[in-house]
């Protein structure tokens, strides 16, 4: 475990954007995957942590609170406090919930219970929406603890190193998925 649970976080989505914007993970670019469906925004900082994967073939991702938007690509450590366990179309989509360790107002935010109930609700139904013009299903199965969201970056981790080989090509990232498919491996 990193110390004080402050790992670093690349931003791709600042808080309060419309647009989905993603590191693609071949050339390294920053690229627009899409705008919003609807008329939603992100609440807070979205991004993700270099050399991890999970089940749906992109590295882990994090949303974290914040206080202002950074912009994409920045790196940001992030103290995690916890996950949110989030089915994404049958694909479990877990994401790292932390708080920006290098903002003096969230000092006193050391866990889950620290933080206002309103801010969760908030993150959760953001989730549970941004999808529905898109007709996707969200599922929000609860929230982690940090010693929940920790174990989930260490298999991140692990899966990143057993399949980095094959991650360098759009080709190779669709047949991890196609085999992980084929097996049931990640599928609610
Ligand atoms: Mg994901």
């Amino acid at each position: 475990m990193s110390k004080n649970n402050v790992i670093p976080m690349i931003v791709e989505i600042p808080k309060g954007s419309s647009n989905k914007y993603e590191v693609d993970g071949v050339t390294g670019r920053i690229k627009l995957d899409r705008v919003l469906f609807g008329a939603n925004f992100y609440p807070g900082e979205y991004g993700m942590v270099e050399e991890t994967l999970d089940w749906d073939g992109d590295p882990l991702d994090v949303i974290s609170l914040a206080t202002y938007p950074t912009f994409p690509g920045v790196s940001v450590n992030v103290r995690i406090l916890g996950s949110i366990k989030m089915i994404d179309a049958g694909e479990i989509d877990t994401k790292l919930f932390g708080v920006f360790a290098d903002d003096p107002r969230f000092k006193d935010f050391k866990s889950l219970n620290d933080v206002p109930q309103h801010y969760r609700d908030e993150i959760e139904d953001f989730f549970l929406q941004y999808k529905t013009l898109q007709k996707k299903h969200v599922e929000i199965h609860g929230w982690g603890d940090e010693k929940e969201a920790f174990e989930e970056l260490k298999e991140c981790r692990e899966r990143y190193q057993n399949y980095k080989d094959r991650l360098n090509t759009p080709e190779g990232r669709e047949s991890i998925l196609a085999e992980w498919k084929a097996k049931g491996w990640g599928q609610a």
